[in-house]
């Protein structure tokens, strides 16, 4: 472990293991099996690429995404590392440099698709090499019951037999109890421990708001947040392309990303914004998996995701550095109903269907709820935890409750005299005394509760009939249409029983959440030298043809700004500065510098 530690500050530029990674290291050089749960950005490549460097021979790293594994490379051969990945896309020389330095045992971490490693040959291949150990990144995907199976990871499920001596460490950022099993039992894993990380990404504020007039309310959230790059998720092609357009014609500086697009187009934008040239990328679900972008400040869902693990991974990607962030979620019924359809008219087992409902269940539940978000997540993922996390919207602003009864009588007196044939919109517009044309063709301006709930804007009908409907009290009927039906709870209300709602609030600008160490308070950056620090990295990427990030994280650039340096040396001092980086670069950063 004392080689481990020095590896880490002499190599990675960090003065102390995080949380769990000293203790997980240290029993992968046991040579024993570990499943490890660890949320993004909390640090699991080195858990594996540390005792890749503390053992004599190579260490192989399992990994489903050519661009992950190009940029866990090109950021291991930055610190002077010999790492290389081999997959499909490789020409023939490229191919055979790898294995003359497998041949000549001076590879030290060997990055691999999965298809790639379980063909045929190569693997033979590899049994008659010295393997220290076999890490196997994204674990999950080898789970029908994670969220994201991907068939080609089943046949590592042979590794152990093939390799019987050689360690295992698979790693994930999400995986609930039962998939966790799951994978300890796919890929065999003997006697394996299991480390779990808190789920805790204490940096991320959590927000969710309903998903009405969505595009003014991102315009206010980006407001103060110029400079800063973002994601917003989309369900639809369709929606990325609309949500970016918008947000062009805001002067916003955005673009859409989707499987639409073809493969140059899509490594454009991703580099591009990877290169911080593009500040926000409206995108499907397929955008992100492979960016190991760290200087991500926001996270938006304009609609409802599947499940709340896939919803945290996405999340997950904001702050990555370490710095405070956000994530704002947009939910409907609309999105719920959409994504039940999609649920339905899959082909897979009933089993699996079922699964998947009440994981998107489960999703609106958090999506509507008015307690502590993080704990949610937590509890969902099997970490119990009580106390508030104050980084959450219904934390920060308790949702102040009402006495709704007089609220939900209305509603459902409007539903009971339109004969049950109204969904969420048209009732809102009852209640509101809308002229929309199709409400006055039907006649529901007659009724007697038209116009009663004028007061009370859109916004926060919708707001009080979501909880109205989680509590049971009026039923929303997917199999016809989305109407508002009557529950055997709504006769109580309609005879005086009680009803609690939250009150509603708009989005707002969030306060500043106090997380920042000491010397890396804004005041003490100076902005004219990490102005001259981006360009200098900029101008570095672009020559050695590498993402922005992969020279320095922008934490180290911020802390090179901030530090009082009166000679060369304190710049070891800073995060994120190795030996190796150090000697490549401190020179030139010196001058930089001083010269301010
Ligand atoms: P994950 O794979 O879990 O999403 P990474 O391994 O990419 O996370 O690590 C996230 C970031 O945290 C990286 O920039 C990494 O260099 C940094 N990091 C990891 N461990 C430490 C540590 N002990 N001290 C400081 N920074 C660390
Ligand atoms: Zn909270």
């Amino acid at each position: 472990m004392e080689k481990a530690l020095q590896i880490l500050k002499d190599v990675f530029g960090y003065d102390q293991f995080r949380d769990t990674q000293s203790s997980i290291i240290e029993h992968v050089l046991h040579k024993k099996d570990a499943l490890v749960i660890m949320p993004t950005g909390g640090g699991k490549s080195l858990c594996y690429q540390i005792p890749a460097l503390v053992q004599p021979n190579l260490t192989i790293v399992v990994s489903p995404l050519i661009a992950l594994m190009n940029d866990q490379v090109n950021t291991l051969k930055q610190l002077g590392i010999e790492a290389e990945a081999l997959h499909s896309n490789l020409d023939e020389n490229t191919s055979r440099g790898i294995f003359e330095l497998i041949n000549n045992n001076r590879l030290k971490l060997l990055y691999v698709s999965p298809e790639r490693l379980m063909s045929e040959g190569f693997v033979q291949y590899l049994a008659h090499q010295k393997i220290d150990l076999i890490a196997i990144d994204e674990a999950h995907c080898v789970s029908v019951w994670g969220n994201d199976f991907r068939p080609e990871y089943v046949k590592l499920g042979q590794l152990k037999t093939l390799f019987p001596d050689t360690p295992t460490i698979a790693l994930t950022a999400t995986a609930d109890a039962l998939t966790q099993e799951d994978i300890i039992k796919q890929l065999k894993l003997i006697d394996s421990q299991l480390f779990l990380s808190s789920f805790e990404r204490k940096n991320i504020l959590i927000k969710a708001q309903p998903g009405q007039q969505r595009i003014e309310q991102i315009i206010q959230f980006l407001t103060n947040k110029t400079d800063q790059c973002g994601i917003i998720y989309c369900l639809s092609r369709k929606n990325t392309e609309s949500v970016s357009e918008k947000l062009r014609a805001k002067g916003f500086n955005s673009a859409a990303y989707h499987a639409g697009l073809n493969g140059d187009e899509r490594s454009l934008i991703q580099r591009r914004f990877q290169d911080d040239e593009i500040n926000i990328i409206c995108a499907t679900i397929a955008f992100g998996m492979g960016i190991d972008k760290s200087n991500i400040r926001f996270v938006i869902h304009y609609n409802l995701p599947k499940n709340i693990e896939g919803f945290y991974q996405e999340i997950g990607r904001a702050g990555r550095d370490g710095d405070d962030s956000e994530s704002l979620l947009f939910y409907s019924w609309a999105d719920r109903v959409n994504l039940q359809k999609f649920i339905d008219m899959n082909q897979a087992r009933d089993s699996f269907k079922s699964v998947q409902s009440s994981k998107l269940e489960r999703m609106w539940q958090f999506a509507t709820s008015s307690n502590c978000r993080t704990n949610t997540i937590l509890n969902y993922f099997g970490e119990y935890k009580s106390e508030p996390c104050g980084h959450c919207d219904n934390c920060l602003y308790p949702p102040p409750q009402i006495d709704g009864t007089t609220f939900t009588q209305m509603a459902l007196s409007a539903i009971i005299r339109t004969k049950e044939k109204v969904g969420i919109n048209m009732l809102i517009d009852i209640l509101r005394g809308s002229y929309k044309q199709e409400l006055v063709r039907e006649g529901f301006d007659q009724i007697k509760t038209y116009g009663v709930g004028r007061d009370i804007d859109f916004l926060s009908w919708n707001h009080y009939l979501t909880q109205m409907i989680n509590q049971g009290i009026i039923r929303l009927d997917i199999s016809d249409y989305s109407r508002l039906k009557t529950t055997p709870l709504s006769k109580e209300v309609l005879q005086g029983k009680t009803v609690q709602l939250s009150e509603f609030k708009k989005e707002k600008q969030s306060p500043k959440v106090k997380t920042k160490k000491l010397d890396l308070l804004d005041e003490n950056i100076n902005q004219s030298i990490l102005q001259k620090l981006k360009t200098w990295r900029a101008n570095q990427a672009k020559t050695q043809k590498v993402p922005a990030y992969v020279i320095f994280h922008d934490k180290t650039l911020k802390g090179l700004a901030a530090i009082k340096a009166d000679n060369i040396k304190t710049l070891l001092q800073v995060n994120g500065m190795g030996k190796v980086k150090y000697e490549k670069y401190s020179e030139e950063l010196w001058a930089l510098i001083q010269d301010n």
